[in-house]
């Protein structure tokens, strides 16, 4: 280095610079504005929490605003469908859950292909669910609640967010085990059905921890089982449903990330770098664990293992959703 003349090495240095004009460009153009953040279920509920805290994280890394926006509707293929035909270049993402595998199954006209439409980002966090009912329901734990339902002979109006999502997926399978029916009011997201249990105009709900942690704490409504084989410590009250009242009962709604297909892939890196980040972020992670979840292992996020996953999960619940003979349209 010592006998490199300082303007030949001046010189070489811009010669580089000047090589690679495009790829800095790029990396440094990405994103030059807000990036929308689709959420395929309505604002408050648990998948708007998850994209929130995400997007705030995001946000802080890459330099711009990353904008929820809420499109609920049939099981969230509206928003999917929107997104699925958006530019691929990194300012319309999603977060969406376990919907994204199921709707292959149940919606015969669909207007997009859940793998082959979506490049995918990363999964984001396995959010375990409760059986609540609204408060007033003269039942004290899990055991008086199955046995008021059996009781009531099919007149149990239960709340989900649209057909195939969450909710309704946790529910039709607890029927199933049971032996009983109970009759479905759709919303476009656990959120606005959450205010009508509050208000008591339907009498339970199988919903993410993230939506029902803080309305049990605070009383609103009543928390009787999760739906996980191991206890929410958020929740250390609530046994499981496999412990006792449903041996082998067991569903979770899995969250990613997706953007349409054919991202650039700097701004596909970046958007994924940007989401690991999020989920090592302190803000995130105590605000996941106060919900009872937290985020997945980093070798989850990432497109392959979320591809992957995709694919098989979607195989999963078309035997699952064949077998219970549940159609979305
Ligand atoms: N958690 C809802 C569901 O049941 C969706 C939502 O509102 O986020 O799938």
């Amino acid at each position: 280095m010592g006998f490199f003349p300082h303007a030949l090495l001046v010189g070489a240095l811009a010669l580089t610079a000047a090589a690679a004009p495009n790829a800095a460009l790029a990396q440094a153009a990405y994103p030059a504005k807000s990036i929308t953040l689709v959420v395929p279920a309505a604002a408050g509920g648990p998948t708007d929490t998850v994209a929130r805290l995400v997007a705030e994280s995001m946000s802080r890394t890459l330099g711009q605003t990353v904008v929820v926006e809420n499109a609920g509707g049939a099981g969230g293929t509206i928003g999917m469908a929107r997104v699925a035909k958006a530019a691929p270049d990194g300012y319309t993402i999603a977060v969406w859950h376990i919907a994204q595998a199921t709707a292959p199954a149940l919606y015969e006209n669909l207007k997009y292909d859940v793998v082959n439409d979506f490049d995918h980002l990363g999964r984001i966090t396995d959010v375990p669910m409760t059986l609540v009912s609204k408060a007033a329901l003269p039942t004290k734990d899990i055991k008086e609640l199955l046995d008021w339902i059996r009781a009531q002979k099919g007149k149990v109006l239960y709340g989900h967010a649209g057909i195939g999502s969450a909710s309704h997926l946790c529910t039709l399978i607890l029927m199933k085990q049971l032996g009983v029916q109970m009759e479905g009011v759709g919303y476009r997201g656990t959120g606005p059905a959450m205010n009508d249990l509050v208000g008591g105009q339907f009498d339970v709900m199988c919903d993410q921890t993230t939506n029902t942690t803080n309305q049990i704490k605070e009383g609103r409504i009543k928390g009787y089982a999760v739906t996980t084989k191991v206890k929410v410590s958020s929740l250390p009250d609530l046994p499981t449903l496999d412990s006792g009242a449903i041996p082998g009962f067991e569903v979770s709604a899995w969250h990613a990330m997706w953007a349409p297909k054919g991202l650039p892939k700097d701004v596909s890196d970046k958007l994924v770098a940007a989401l690991q980040v999020a989920l090592k972020d302190p803000k995130v992670i105590d605000r996941f664990a106060m919900l009872g979840t937290e985020p997945v292992a980093p070798a989850l996020a990432t497109p392959d293992a979320l591809k992957s996953y995709l694919a098989a999960e979607v195989k999963r619940w078309d035997t699952v959703i064949k077998a219970a003979g549940v159609k979305g349209n």
